[in-house]
């Protein structure tokens, strides 16, 4: 589903992703992980097109993001993208934030739209929350409900950018609940996250970045069983 080739990318003279290579199959969960400043998010935002890359071949769910001519409201239909920072519509309902681009956007119902919106806000455990706004909710509960608004557009892939690490440690275990029955369901997932824990229980792969390389791309059992580059086994000990 994901396919990414000799992909480069620079700022000016500073290079943040160097050579990259990176192949996703259906159905499989990808951590990926490293340093602060490695290139995780730009890498992300690349495979939703949300950034250009200037050397290399990005296919993702069918689409070439290469192509001059991809047509990105059509990959981003497709490819659902959690962030950190939630960003809900703060000015909507819990229920009109994932119906609204069913409608708009798949052209739904306004019936079908919030009978997907009920079914996924019991699945996100959110049901009782749909009437209010975005800035009544915990955070832990409005990334639930971020998750629920992408999974609405019925993505082929989901992409996660440190989907927990602006929230209070209470409120981790519940996003990565849902993660984690995302990731059993199926789903194909690329997620940037340190948490260690969802990685040795849900991933298939781990690829490890330092520096806008992919220094590893291992098996999840390799990866933590001691077969990770040097590298990799430093920044396994500062956050685990
Ligand atoms: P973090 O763990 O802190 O989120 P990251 O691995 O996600 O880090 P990126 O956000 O991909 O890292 O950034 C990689 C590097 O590229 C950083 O050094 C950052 O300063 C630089 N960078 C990112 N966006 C831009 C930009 N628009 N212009 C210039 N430099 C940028
Ligand atoms: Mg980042």
């Amino acid at each position: 589903v994901i396919d990414v080739r000799n992909v480069s990318k620079s700022y000016g003279d500073f290079k943040v992703l160097s050579d990259c290579n990176l192949s996703v199959n259906s159905g499989e969960v990808v951590v990926v992980c490293g340093p602060s400043g490695s290139g995780k998010s730009t890498l992300i935002k690349c495979l939703n097109g949300l950034e250009a890359v200037h050397d290399g071949f990005i296919s993702i769910a069918g689409f070439n993001l290469t192509d001059q001519h991809a047509d990105l409201p059509s990959v981003r239909r497709t490819v659902g993208m959690v962030f950190q920072n939630f960003e809900l519509f703060p000015h909507l309902s819990v229920l009109r934030n994932i119906t609204i681009a069913q409608e708009k956007v798949m052209r739904r119902t306004r019936e079908e739209a919030t009978d997907k919106a009920l079914a996924l806000l019991e699945r996100v455990g959110l049901t009782t929350q749909k009437d209010k706004y975005p800035s009544q909710l915990s955070g832990g509960q409005q990334q639930r409900i971020a998750i629920a608004r992408a999974l609405a557009m019925d993505p082929q892939v989901m992409l996660f950018d440190e989907p927990t690490s602006a929230l209070d440690p209470e409120m981790i275990g519940e996003v990565l609940d849902v993660m984690v029955e995302l990731a059993r369901a199926g789903m194909t997932m690329v997620c940037v996250t340190h948490e260690m824990g969802f990685a040795k229980s849900v991933a298939d792969r781990i690829v490890f970045m330092d520096k806008g390389e992919i220094v590893d791309d291992v098996a999840k059992n390799d990866f933590f069983g001691g077969n990770a580059s040097s590298r990799a086994q430093t920044f396994l000990r500062k956050v685990i």
